[in-house]
């Protein structure tokens, strides 16, 4: 049995395609704020905890960016580099069919590792409705990550964050790691915000001017020469040094565990959103909040993609999707750095995860799931 505690878990189904041995999971870890909702990975090494421990994630992140979906996961176990694009449709058709019932009322797809929008487009046109999945092609009415929700939000939340610690953006300067889809438009958002942005890095290192960043040369630099490094003014550095450096805002964008407790204590800036998933161990980021820093948590930092995703599936246009996100993101940051402010130690992750697990458990109350505690 799969039962973990009160919130879940609801469903764990494994399906298996004889005709093309195609094995996969579909995982909802608790569904009373709405349908599951959580990419599709497909990875060689796919295990079924860990297709669990992602649907967990999901719940509290969709509660906490306050959109009605529950927390699901799926995954293939399949290495997509083995495949011809053939192979890999019928993969993901076949992974379609098989849990077809559960799709879109129990599940909502999206994409995940290895899947993009083609997929998606697969799955929609498998089942005969676009409901079953977001992140399709624009042209069977999807709303691209590419339009750059992600970014937004991130900014939104640091907004928010500047305003509670009583700063002027126009005073302020910022670092970013990373400079693909989250860190461009991070960076796009923040000068318009009016934040200087002097330091951004990439897989080849760190481009570092105090004078501040030009946007439109660094996206030509990073498209013409494939590095932010050869933008040609400022300083080239170490992609690590990016972490160290005199900045009030500080943006992980790219990798996992970049701040730990080996690097922690060079870090100099007041405001830390996680754009990145899981960019900072629990444990470091405590550090952070000890000494005085505003950590935005991941689950509330990034979550403008899954309100995209939402207002893909209630079809509303980009502009209306980014109005949407910044109200979410606005008010989500807000009351958590309020929540902070009254719990131990002003962790906001803690404060993050009590609003959630609260929203969640209201919702399995006004459904007769549970008592009211
Ligand atoms: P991406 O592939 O578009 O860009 C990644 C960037 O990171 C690239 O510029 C790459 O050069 C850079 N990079 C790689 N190694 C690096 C290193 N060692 N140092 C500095 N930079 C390095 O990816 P993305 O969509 O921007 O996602 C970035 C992160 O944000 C990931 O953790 C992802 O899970 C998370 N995220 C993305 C979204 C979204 O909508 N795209 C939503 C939520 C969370």
């Amino acid at each position: 049995m799969r039962k973990e505690d009160e919130f879940g878990f609801e469903k764990v189904v494994e399906v298996y395609d004889q005709k093309t041995g195609m094995q996969g999971v579909c995982v909802m870890h608790n569904t009373a704020r709405g349908p599951g909702k959580g990419g599709i990975r497909m990875v060689p090494d796919l295990t079924t905890e860990e297709v669990m421990g992602l649907a967990r994630a999901m719940t509290w992140k969709n509660a906490m960016a306050d959109i009605p979906f529950g927390g699901a996961k799926s995954g293939i176990k399949a290495d997509p580099k083995s495949m011809t694009p053939q192979q890999k449709e019928a993969v993901v058709r076949a992974f379609a069919r098989k849990i077809a019932e559960l799709l879109p009322g129990q599940y909502i797809a999206g994409p995940d590792m290895n899947m993009t929008e083609l997929e998606m487009g697969y799955i929609a046109d498998e089942l005969k409705n676009p409901r079953v999945t977001t992140g399709k092609p624009s042209s069977m009415g999807g709303l691209p990550h590419e339009l750059g929700s992600t970014g937004y939000g991130v900014v939104v939340a640091t907004r928010v964050a500047v305003g509670h610690l009583g700063l002027d953006p126009h005073h302020l300067t910022a670092a970013i790691e990373g400079f693909g889809n989250v860190g461009t438009f991070t960076m796009k958002f923040l000068n318009e915000m009016g934040v200087k942005v002097v330091a951004v890095s990439d897989s080849r290192g760190t481009i570092y001017d105090e004078h501040g960043l030009d946007y439109n040369a660094l996206m030509r630099t990073k498209s013409e020469k494939g590095t932010v490094t050869a933008y040609g003014k400022g300083r080239v550095l170490g992609a690590k040094e990016l972490f160290g450096l005199p900045v009030d805002i500080l943006v992980p964008g790219a990798r996992p565990n970049v701040i730990t407790s080996e690097n922690v204590n060079g870090v100099k800036a007041k405001i830390i959103p996680e754009a990145a998933n899981l960019p900072i161990p629990y444990e470091t980021e405590i550090v952070l909040m000890k000494r005085g820093v505003t950590v935005i948590p991941d689950f509330v930092a990034n979550a403008g993609g899954v309100i995209s995703s939402w207002c893909e599936t209630e079809g509303w246009d980009a502009e209306r999707m980014f109005r949407v996100v910044e109200e979410k993101i606005k008010n989500n940051t807000k009351v958590m750095l309020e929540h902070a402010e009254r719990i131990d130690g002003k962790d906001t992750r803690k404060a993050a995860l009590e609003i959630a697990r609260q929203r969640v458990r209201d919702a399995m109350v006004r459904k007769g799931w549970m008592k009211k505690l």
